[in-house]
């Protein structure tokens, strides 16, 4: 998770028309901030956001107790639809595996990773029939923390929530990180859901043509501002514009000029932007196009 975030950036100037946060973590926000800066909850997060031309967002409950919450919320907020899975960190966790990751950081078990993987991943079956859950996500593999017994869980977790998208016919967050090659090979294997799509797509150009290719959503985040990632701007570039999504990943992933900041869906407006130069598009047909395909594969 890294340090905590200072204040909150000024609100970014308003898009032209309406776009969805395709991804955010609402309920992380508070384990986030410095002491002393609020946290201003998820109703006026979603309104702030929306006075900006974010009207809806995809809430992600990517563990057992987030998943409770984002489905609670989906019932409270209208403009808010919940995702449910048990993110690749998390089945470790569940798993009992317990290796320590290559930043040094030791994972700490919370009560709820007492309850097994098989059990924790039903759970999440059962709140994925609820209707206003719209994706199991975020799932996947994250091959930056888990050592050799850590990636063969996840590669099994992966596998459960792919058959349960496909079972319940919603589409698929996918969490890729340092496992391109492999994420792509058990959609290979398996089949991927009939929609699947890469939350903050990390891939280069050439990773983001095979993806189109088959059919995937890529879903880009604050790195298209970071300074560093020519590679992201690229594949962002080569991605048609029917298979593009735009998220915050809130908390985290702050655009630039804000990194070190607390991030929330108000802010999404700086990436669509700065996606739009990148692209060459149209910045009012980029946001009409994002919110049909937001509206195609979530109905919000
Ligand atoms: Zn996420």
């Amino acid at each position: 998770m890294g340090r905590r975030r200072g204040e909150w950036p000024a609100e970014p100037e308003a898009l032209p028309g309406p776009v969805v946060d395709n991804h955010t973590h609402l309920e992380s926000i508070s384990e986030v901030l410095e002491p002393g800066v609020a946290d201003p909850g998820v109703a006026a997060q979603l309104q702030r956001a929306a006075a900006l031309g974010v009207e809806a967002v995809v809430q992600i409950g990517c563990d057992l107790d987030s998943a409770e919450v984002s489905v609670r919320w989906a019932h409270e907020h209208p403009q808010l639809v919940a995702g449910v899975a048990i993110h690749p960190n998390e089945a470790v966790l569940h798993a009992g595996v317990r290796e320590i990751a290559p930043d040094g950081l030791e994972p700490a078990p919370l009560p709820r990773h007492a309850r097994s993987l098989d059990d924790a991943i039903a759970r999440i079956a059962e709140l994925a029939r609820d209707e206003r859950v719209r994706t199991v996500g975020e799932t996947g593999l994250d091959f930056f923390r888990a050592g050799e017994q850590g990636r063969a869980v996840q590669r099994e977790s992966f596998r459960v929530h792919i058959a349960l998208a496909k079972e319940l016919g919603l589409p698929m967050q996918i969490h890729d990180r340092d496992a391109h090659a492999d994420v792509l090979d058990v959609l290979t294997r398996d089949g991927a859901p009939d929609v699947t799509v890469f939350h903050c797509f990390s891939g280069d150009a050439e990773m983001a043509a095979e993806c189109a290719r088959r059919g995937y959503y890529l879903s880009f985040a604050g790195p298209v501002t970071f300074g560093s990632a020519d590679e992201v701007r690229a594949a962002a570039a080569v991605v048609p514009a029917s298979q593009l999504l735009v998220e915050t990943d809130a908390p985290y992933l702050t655009p630039a000029p804000h990194r070190g900041a607390p991030n929330a869906p108000y802010l999404l407006p700086i990436t669509v932007r700065r996606l739009a130069e990148v692209r060459g598009d149209d910045l009012g047909a980029l946001c009409r196009q994002l919110r049909e395909t937001s509206r195609s594969l979530y109905g919000v």
